[in-house]
């Protein structure tokens, strides 16, 4: 018997209108990396994001570099990120020189717990350190309690970078997500929520942040008919073909945010009632955008995880654990870490289950049905 077709966990989704863009950008020989559509595309961002100014970059990691670079994170400085997050989070601030901390998340949200935030940046300068900047990641596509973060990044002047990548199209109190801090970067990866092929968006109200960015993510040109460079740059820029998808995907965001919205409820109702079984909670102060479902099993399911994750698999369905926090990589062993135990608990116990806005409620229900063969 041959395998049932692939189900993936968030493969890409097209909205039927990107080959369109892309045939404009094609028609006008803007292939190169700078054209039309790339200046429609963070146009069209900053209107959702409510941001003043935009900048289409490679990858949300590319973002989170050039918006630490240009707060002026540098080397012997503390950077203080959520410990449960993907490592594009938190890499650029090693790229700098910086030592990260990580803190952990609290059991409501999922996301950076302010209290410990707070303990975090006293840590650090009590010790004498100056903390170059603190990144709450929107998990999952939730935001993250902004308010209260960033009262206490005002409070100690620390510049607040926003890890959006996860969030498009959700909100924190009617504000778009990544609205409230310093700066905020998003990805356009290829498995989230609206993607590019791979890319990235950082956003700021600060025109002379973004614009210093611009210049150093087209490798830094001093204002010369020649190559001149008195400061060392990248080459960031997203490509103005692949701005083109882009449009097409913004076209379809509401649809998407429903759609993935409306899964996490099909499987809210399918598995939810199971003993043991309990689904990712949204804090009351926003609308999270579901891009990804995750279930956490207890003892009290009969399966592990990771027996879940491997019956998904043997009929052919991705599922993937939630992301191993920080403090627990070997590349930061040395790293500090405020709590923890909230991250870890959620690693051990949770997996994301597929949820692309292309599935059906077959593909639902194969997901389901092994899962409940998984139980007691
Ligand atoms: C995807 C992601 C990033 C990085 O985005 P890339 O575009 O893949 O570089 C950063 N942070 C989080 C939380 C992400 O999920």
């Amino acid at each position: 018997m041959s395998k049932p077709d692939r189900i993936f966990l968030s493969p890409p989704h097209m909205g039927g209108h990107e080959l369109d863009y892309v045939h404009q950008a094609f028609e006008a020989n803007f292939i190169a990396p700078a054209g039309p559509q790339l200046a429609e595309f963070e146009k069209r961002f900053c209107e959702l994001t409510g941001f003043g100014h935009c900048l289409a970059l490679a990858s949300g990691t590319a973002a989170m570099h050039l918006a630490l670079r240009r707060l002026g994170v540098e080397r012997g400085d503390v950077v203080i990120a959520s410990t449960l997050t993907f490592i594009g989070s938190v890499s650029p601030a090693t790229f700098l020189g910086a030592e990260l901390v990580f803190v952990d998340c609290d059991p409501v949200s999922w996301n950076m717990d302010p209290v410990l935030l707070e303990q975090a940046i006293a840590m650090a300068t009590d010790k004498g350190r100056r903390v170059g900047a603190v990144i709450p990641t929107d998990l999952y596509g939730q935001c993250a309690d902004y308010d209260r973060i960033r009262e206490i990044c005002d409070r100690h002047g620390i510049p607040l970078v926003i890890d959006a990548a996860e969030s498009v199209g959700a909100s924190y109190k009617g504000r778009p997500a990544g609205r409230g801090g310093r700066a905020a970067i998003y990805s356009f990866n290829g498995n989230k929520i609206i993607t590019t092929s791979g890319g990235g968006m950082l956003a700021s109200d600060d025109g002379e942040l973004i614009d210093k960015a611009r210049w150093l993510s087209q490798q830094a040109r001093d204002a010369a008919p020649h190559y001149e460079h008195s400061t060392i740059g990248y080459n960031y820029r997203m490509s103005n073909v692949v701005a083109a998808i882009g449009l097409g995907q913004l076209d379809v965001l509401p649809d998407r945010v429903a759609r993935r919205r409306e899964i996490f409820s099909w499987y809210e109702r399918a598995l939810g009632g199971l003993p043991g079984v309990t689904l990712a909670p949204e804090a009351d102060y926003g609308v999270h955008n579901r891009w990804l479902t995750v279930a956490l099993f207890d003892e009290s399911f009969g399966a592990a995880p990771e027996r879940v994750r491997l019956a998904l698999e043997a009929e052919n369905i991705e599922s993937r654990p939630v992301w191993k926090p920080m403090h627990l990589q070997p590349v930061f062993r040395d790293a500090a870490v405020v709590g923890g135990a909230v991250a870890e608990d959620l690693f051990t116990r949770g997996l994301c289950l597929p949820s692309g806005t292309a599935m059906t409620e077959g593909d639902l229900e194969r997901v389901a049905a092994v899962i409940r063969r998984c139980g007691r």
